[in-house]
């Protein structure tokens, strides 16, 4: 029971949020739940699309090109073509999430997954057509200048503070993971295989399993590890 309280205490404080809005005033409580009600039948009606799409683009795109293109080596080349990915999609931004999710599983760096969330929140291209319409071309330059500017330095700051994408466990699965009170932080495994381990707050981390990468390089890191921290099953 308390397993169960634990795992959904999210929507179990909405629930008692609820409760208690309706017995301090339940007009207020029927507006609540008749927003809360249209949100949900608008997200049942986009969220299949983008299930389907953020599949397609998870088979369809691989994860070589993903690390390559928008990884955390991508440098201004990943910035901008999250930028434009960002700036080129449609929908709400809820619907951006789980695409966000699958491109940092399969490779896109923090900071480039930072940019295309905060692109597709603000700055997307229809948008802005509209913004010119009723604000004039100088206005919306201007601040989309300013925009993309403070998108880019929040991107770098959220990859500087090595703030953690939940549910980046998952990717250290069975083949490939760091046993974390092992590992000393010493670094040398993220120097040579940037590209699969990253370092966060003092240890080392699987950032993409991809055994197609060098194995033969993966292998040797394992056995230099000082702490036999890194752990590679066959
Ligand atoms: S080489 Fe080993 S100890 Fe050093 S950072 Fe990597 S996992 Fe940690």
């Amino acid at each position: 029971m308390v397993e169960l309280v634990k795992k959904n205490k999210l929507p179990i404080s909405v629930f008692i949020v609820y409760i208690i809005l309706f017995i301090v005033n339940g007009e207020l409580g029927k507006q609540a739940l008749s927003n809360t009600s249209y949100y949900l039948i608008e997200m049942f009606q986009i969220l299949p699309v983008i299930f389907m799409l953020t599949v397609a683009i998870d088979i369809l795109i691989p994860k070589e090109w993903i690390i390559k293109r928008l990884g955390s080596r991508s440098g201004i080349v990943g910035g901008v073509l999250a930028l434009a990915f960002g700036s080129l999609s449609a929908g709400p931004i809820y619907a951006a999430f789980p695409i966000a999710k699958m491109l940092h599983k399969k490779g896109a760096s923090v900071s480039n997954v930072v940019i295309i969330l905060s692109a597709w929140a603000v700055i997307k291209v229809p948008m802005l057509a509209n913004e010119m319409k009723f604000l004039g071309s100088e206005f919306m330059l201007t601040r989309w200048l300013l925009t993309v500017v403070l998108i880019m330095a929040i991107g770098w700051i959220m990859k500087k503070a090595k703030v953690p994408i939940s549910g980046e466990e998952d990717q250290v699965n069975e083949r490939l993971y760091v046993k974390e009170d092992y590992c000393i932080g010493c670094s040398a495994c993220q120097k040579s295989m940037p590209q699969v381990f990253e370092m966060r707050q003092g240890k080392a981390y699987v950032i993409h399993e991809n055994m197609e990468i060098d194995r033969a390089l993966l292998q040797k890191n394992v056995a230099k590890c000082p702490t036999k921290a890194i752990i590679m099953n066959k």
